[in-house]
């Protein structure tokens, strides 16, 4: 019960330790100040790093949408397979794994904390089947709420607080953790085959813009005083000229931030920093977002960086993803969920020599490297539509070494490598900064107090690399680190040594996270509301809600909100 790491190089930032060469001590499950040496079992750390386990705040990895891909694309299987060991289960698929080889592949690298950030209400039920499913890490999963309808007829009806009391009764009915906005009233639209092309475009039949969704759920967010700040995939996705769409966006909730919480965090944001007319014109926004960003407090982003593979795109956003049909060709499926949200996924290869992509994967690292402070930005790739989740090691490379970025630079579309931003930055983040963007920072920007660090209290997850900062130089030594992150030296999940050199030693179960939001009053259920559930819904209201005994292993966190 009793472990003690010894000599590692501790990278900490939420405890402000910045490679200080000390132990940690865990007992029972958590970080604690001190254990008994003889008795505790011991992990010589010695020349290696030590940091919190790894927390990923975007990836899709569970629900319908991810197991409709896998059905979707059976070749993602058969050339990308796990096999089984006396340990774990056989599993497969390179860019949508089965539940099982996604709770691994995080692990070996080291990862312990990972948020599905996409999950129709309706929907919920087989989102927490496969979440229950997949081992090794805790998750928690946000429920799309930007385009539900009662949503949208509160928010019409300037009824702030009732929307709040009522999403409240929607976070606790889905097991939900976070306010996740997809296309605001776009994904609506696309129920009659349109879609809003700016925050005050009319959302039909409801009388409300997008810039009124955003701002309304960004009220309802601070009432509730949830953990994290509402999640946005912003309108115009994918489009030439967007980063507009993404300044806006920001600036049209910056008087609702209060001085020690952003308002607003704008994900994948790679997919939002398009500048141009059409994909001929085509450029990186990069450089706007950013001095945006590196003005304003009151914003977290994350990457959505694009890596150079064959992978799946899939999001809510209906309309987005038809458009990707239409420029692809490629097999496309088309969802609708009821009244409350829309899907789509198509198949997509990035390629070096497309202009457009080489350019997608230049603005994902302009966007990190460009952003001054590091708790601002976080590094995902959106798994798996900028590519799969087990690509970040090599992202890690690219943002610690300029030598890594000039080789992938050299070989890709010579247009975009002209264009590219990449070859006037010299900066290269650290290993402290890598933990903040791949850990700490995740875990601040999610609320979640015993994530992402090494505080006595903390969760002891614990991921040890083995790479020596005293001895190797990433900038130059990038195929190294890169290494190390692939295949941790140990991964340590409460407390229990579960990986060790990149190998599961054990399978253990990881917890579902979510909130248990306790409103100072109960959201009205009217009968005339009943009424409409049996209208709008095939399913009823008695019957919506996900009760606990449904999740394997459930972590309800508590929350007090001030309606
Ligand atoms: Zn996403």
């Amino acid at each position: 019960m009793e472990l003690l790491i010894k000599n590692g190089v501790v990278y900490d930032p939420i405890s402000g330790v910045n490679g200080e060469k000390m132990d940690i001590a865990v007992r029972d499950g958590k970080i604690v100040e001190r254990v008994n040496e003889r008795k505790a079992r011991k992990i010589d750390a010695s020349g290696m790093i030590v940091m919190p386990g790894g927390v990923d705040i975007h990836c899709h990895i569970a629900g319908s949408e991810v197991n409709t891909g896998r059905l979707l694309r059976p070749e993602d299987h058969f050339r990308d397979f796990e096999r089984k060991t006396s340990v774990t289960r056989s599993g497969v698929g390179h860019s949508i794994p089965s539940t099982f080889t996604t709770g691994y592949r995080y692990s070996r690298m080291g990862y312990t904390t990972i948020m599905n950030p996409s999950m129709p209400p309706l929907e919920a039920k087989h989102t927490h089947e496969e979440l229950s499913d997949t081992p090794m890490v805790d998750k928690a999963s946000y429920p799309l709420l930007g385009d539900w309808w009662f949503v949208l007829e509160y928010l019409r009806n300037n009824e702030i607080e009732e929307c709040a009391r009522h999403v409240a009764w929607i976070m606790a009915s889905t097991k939900g953790y976070a306010i996740k906005i997809v296309n605001p009233g776009g994904l609506e639209a696309w129920g009659f085959g349109g879609n809003v092309h700016s925050l005050d475009d009319q959302v039909p039949n409801f009388c409300i813009t997008p810039r009124e969704i955003i701002r309304g759920l960004c009220r309802v967010n601070r009432l509730l005083n949830l953990p994290h700040t509402i999640h946005v995939h912003t309108n115009n996705l994918g489009q030439p000229g967007n980063y507009v769409t993404a300044l806006e966006t920001m600036e049209c909730v910056r008087d609702l931030a209060s001085d020690d919480k952003p308002a607003i965090h704008i994900t994948h944001c790679q997919f939002s920093a398009f500048k141009g007319d059409d994909w001929r014109t085509f450029a990186s926004g990069a450089e706007d977002i950013a001095d945006y960003v590196n003005c304003h407090s009151h914003v977290t982003l994350d990457m959505g960086q694009v890596i150079f593979t064959d992978t799946t795109t899939m999001t809510a956003d209906g309309p987005f993803q038809f458009g990707l049909y239409g420029l692809t060709g490629n097999k496309w499926v088309n969802h609708d969920v009821e009244t409350e949200t829309s899907a789509g996924i198509v198949p997509f290869r990035y390629r070096r020599k497309s202009y457009v992509h080489a350019t997608q994967w230049s603005i994902g690292l302009e966007l990190a490297l460009l952003i001054v402070d590091p708790w601002k930005i976080f590094m995902t790739t959106d798994h798996p539509n900028g590519g799969p989740f087990t690509s970040y090691p090599r992202i890690i490379a690219w943002l610690m070494s300029k030598k890594a970025r000039e080789a992938t630079l050299k070989r890709v579309n010579s247009r975009a490598r002209s264009r590219s931003l990449l070859s006037s930055i010299d900066r290269e983040l650290g290993f402290y900064e890598i933990a903040i963007v791949t850990r700490a920072g995740q875990a601040r920007a999610l609320g979640l107090k015993s994530k992402g660090h090494l505080g006595v209290g903390a969760d002891a997850d614990i991921a040890i690399y083995n790479v020596n900062p005293e001895t190797t130089d990433p900038s130059r030594k990038y195929k190294a680190v890169r290494k190390a992150f692939k295949r941790a030296a140990y991964t340590i999940k409460g407390g229990k040594v579960v990986v060790k050199d990149g190998e599961i030693l054990r399978h253990v179960e990881g917890a579902t996270m979510w909130l248990d939001v306790q409103s100072l009053e109960p959201a009205k259920i009217t009968d005339e509301m009943r009424r409409r559930f049996r209208t709008y819904w095939t399913v009823e209201y008695e019957n919506y809600p996900v009760t606990e005994n449904y999740l394997e292993f459930s972590k309800p966190i508590p929350v007090r909100a001030s309606v």
